[in-house]
């Protein structure tokens, strides 16, 4: 079995309990004396001392919540957790003295690893709701079910689910060098692995072969699977993939990508310790960051 490396945003720490999402249920779950919630105030995390700050979910009751409501994420254990979008601003709670709202992006180098999975499961569902608040189907508004994990239209009674995209991000090696592209928005001298999203019809490995061609004019092969991470951006799973380059000749496809190199292992050793400046390397809670170490400590 492949090496899986510990991945921000997963850990699995919650159980969803699918089947205990009535009415009834979600009551007695607030009303848990071990119930927490945290809360998202317009897409940022209410953080107290590098932590996400977790109250009691009844003290939001009679708040002003968006849409949908209080969302159940599941349970940790026997402590329900549950999260609140806040619609007023947050000095309206009464515990926030020296709290800060800080964006997913900036917690995710710092927040304990099951916080963070809390946060970027919440984020991932807030933002599925604020985008489908219409039935796809027929067009009427839908309600939010289950807690808030999925929704139904009253019209047409379609069920709708989350939606994940899958990506493939694409470790591409040809001898001791591997490929980096940066995008044309990218900070300057940033450097990381090639990524698209999976066009319907295809497989995870057809759509590595056609998006390195597309981004580089790379032929690659021999496409291998190594691990994945959700990736809350809105709501990718991001599916990291090796494979080999059968030429190096780099054609760029400037729409997609700013320029893309071949950097050797010695180079990217060198990046990731510090020791060279050759590139920008991908965060530490990042897909690529990670194919990168496994493939520097093969
Ligand atoms: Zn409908």
């Amino acid at each position: 079995m492949t090496f899986t490396p510990p991945m921000a945003f997963a850990g699995a720490p919650l159980d969803l309990v699918e089947n205990e999402r009535s009415e009834a249920d979600l009551t007695a779950f607030a009303k848990a004396r071990k119930a927490r919630a945290l809360i998202m105030h317009h897409g940022q995390f209410l953080t107290k001392n590098g932590e996400l700050v977790m109250i009691a979910p009844m003290k939001m009751v009679g708040k002003n919540i968006y849409d949908p409501g209080p969302l159940f994420l599941g349970l940790d254990g026997n402590a329900p957790i549950f999260a609140f979008s806040f619609a007023d601003p947050v000095e309206a709670l009464d515990m926030t003295n020296n709290a800060n709202l800080e964006p997913l992006r900036g917690l995710a180098a710092k927040l304990d690893p099951k916080q963070l999975a809390l946060a970027g499961r919440a984020k991932s569902l807030f933002d599925w709701h604020r985008a489908h608040k219409f039935c796809s189907n027929c067009g009427n508004q839908s309600y939010v079910t289950n807690g808030g994990v999925t929704r139904k239209c009253p019209s047409c009674e379609t069920d709708h689910f989350p939606r994940v995209n899958p990506v493939v991000i694409m470790l591409v090696l040809h001898g001791d060098k591997c490929l980096l592209g940066r995008g044309p928005q990218w900070p300057e001298g940033a450097y990381s692995c090639l990524a698209g999203f999976v066009s319907p019809g295809e497989t995870m490995e057809e759509a590595c072969v056609r998006e390195v061609f597309e981004e580089v004019g790379v032929t690659v092969q021999d496409m291998e699977y190594r691990f994945s991470q959700p990736w809350p951006f809105p709501s990718q799973l991001m599916m990291g993939l090796s494979c080999q380059a059968t030429n190096t000749d780099i054609t760029l496809d400037n729409k997609e990508i700013a320029d893309a190199q071949w950097f050797s292992k010695e180079t990217v050793r060198g990046v990731f310790n510090g020791t060279d400046t050759a590139f920008l390397c991908p965060p530490a809670f990042t897909i690529a960051h990670q194919l990168l170490q496994t493939w520097l400590d093969d």
